[in-house]
């Protein structure tokens, strides 16, 4: 962009454009130094945004397609991303930048570097475009040695549109190979998996729908050695247990549409990177900031913005993310524990009891953001559970079918409580062997527990496993 010749008008407008950026930076910096709560509340809306918003105290919904200009200098200084701008709601809207600017921050919160996001219309969209940039064929952003075929390494315990983006339209649409691995547990199976076709590492935490478990930090320093970004999908947790960054990630994706929007009423997703990542793919404004680079090329042209309304309902569900996920935390345990001891449950899959397999790095790593209310650390493991009902298919199915208060539906995070049997929902798409590779099996009930008394939630349940 810098060869470019521009007529000196627009320079005035790159000026203005630096002051502009300085005052967000700075009002950046100060709600860095705020605690979780309150950047969940504010976000990047102070009062001065405010006053030139008809001193309107909640970030307004910019419903408008398209930004006028003042004159062309302006026009051409906006469109050549000389200066902050939103032109055109594909790219940018201002109610779509509060948005990725409170989930930067909380996604970034106790990360000491810097972080940016981008908003997509989808978490299927955020999974795509956190992850398609990294599969480049252009020799001229590719610096591997090409004696391996492109290749990424995946938890294969990851929710069923993640596994049909990878096995369908990267493998066998594109040829990349995707190297599942099992145990996401086990470090060896991460590293015999990669050589120098790998472009990336990818896992869930915890996973959807058998909240598997990996030692982020451990997997981050596998992927560093080889100059590889991990790529965490952490919406089962969200940021107010976990944050992947702080752990070594490189790069979050979370699907707003689930916890984080926990009222239900926007498809959304999210991309999170730290700043300066490792990538053998791409050019250098890819590894300086890779949101950034993903919005401003990447998803201008493949397209799957967000709209600026469902911008709006997600900064609102967003203000009380830790204060829900705390109460949603306490009901699932409870729930979980009614559940394991149940005569008709096989197992039980939650993060939060001691008997689950992934439990240790569980409690190592998911803490309530800022502890208790007096700020006492206090684990949450969050609002997913999974559990296998005795007798099979059949009666996981008439289980399901008595539920009088918990919704049948292919959904979670809800602030009402949720099931669906994955095999014949998020699931059913990837067959039987994709299904015994996800370790997800016929007589699995994936419950969402949301905010009803949870002795309400355990009745309901009681009454229907009473049935078989
Ligand atoms: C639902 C989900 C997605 C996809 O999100 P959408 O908003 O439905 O596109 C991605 N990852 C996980 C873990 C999910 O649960």
């Amino acid at each position: 962009m810098s060869q470019i010749e521009y007529p000196p008008g627009v320079a005035a407008y790159v000026a203005r454009g630096a002051a502009m950026s300085a005052a967000e930076a700075a009002q950046r910096a100060t709600m860095r130094t705020k605690k979780f709560d309150t950047i969940a509340v504010h976000g990047l809306y102070n009062m001065e945004a405010a006053l030139a918003n008809q001193g309107s105290i909640i970030e307004p919904a910019y419903l408008s397609t398209s930004q006028h200009f003042e004159n062309s200098d302006h026009m051409e200084a906006a469109l050549a991303y000389l200066m902050p701008s939103w032109t055109y709601a594909r790219i940018a809207n201002p109610t779509q930048h509060y948005l990725e600017e409170t989930v930067a921050l909380l996604e970034g919160y106790g990360y000491p570097g810097e972080v940016s996001a981008t908003v997509t219309g989808s978490g299927m969209a955020a999974v795509f475009m956190a992850t398609n940039p990294f599969l480049s064929q252009d020799p001229a952003n590719w610096a591997g040695s090409g004696a391996h075929p492109a290749n990424i390494v995946v938890s294969a315990k990851c929710y069923g549109g993640t596994f049909m983006l990878f096995s369908q339209r990267y493998a066998a649409e594109r040829g990349i190979e995707v190297r599942w691995v099992r145990n996401g547990l086990d470090l060896d199976e991460w590293a015999a998996q990669i050589d120098d076709g790998t472009r990336f590492l990818f896992g869930e935490m915890p996973s959807n729908p058998t909240l598997g478990v990996f030692d982020i930090a451990a997997v981050a320093a596998l992927a560093h050695a080889h100059g590889l970004p991990l790529i965490v999908d952490s919406t089962v947790a969200t940021p107010a247990l976990l944050r992947p960054l702080e752990q070594g990630a490189d790069i979050v994706v979370q699907s707003l549409s689930k916890t984080m929007g926990s009222s239900g009423m926007a498809i959304a997703g999210a991309l999170i990177a730290r700043h300066n990542i490792p990538s053998r793919v791409g050019p250098g404004a890819l590894r300086e900031n890779f949101a950034l680079y993903v919005k401003l090329l990447p998803l201008r042209d493949h397209g799957p913005g967000l709209t600026p309304f469902s911008s709006l309902m997600l900064l609102n569900d967003i203000r009380t993310l830790r204060s829900k996920i705390d109460e949603l935390s306490e009901n699932t345990l409870r729930v979980a524990t009614f559940l394991q001891t149940h005569p008709r449950v096989e197992a039980v899959n939650y993060p939060g009891l001691p008997t689950s397999p992934g439990h240790a790095i569980a409690q190592r790593d998911m803490w309530l953001v800022d502890g208790d209310a007096d700020g006492k650390p206090v684990n949450r493991y969050g609002h997913l559970l999974s559990f296998t009902v005795a007798g099979g298919v059949t009666a996981a199915r008439t289980v399901f079918d008595r539920l009088q208060l918990i919704w049948r539906a292919t959904d979670l995070g809800r602030i009402k409580s949720v099931a669906t049997i994955p095999a014949i929902s998020t699931h059913q798409q990837q067959g039987d062997t994709g299904r015994t590779l996800a370790q997800v099996p016929g007589n699995l009930i994936r419950l969402s527990v949301g905010g009803e008394h949870y002795a309400d939630v355990i009745d309901d349940l009681d009454q229907a496993l009473a049935t078989i």
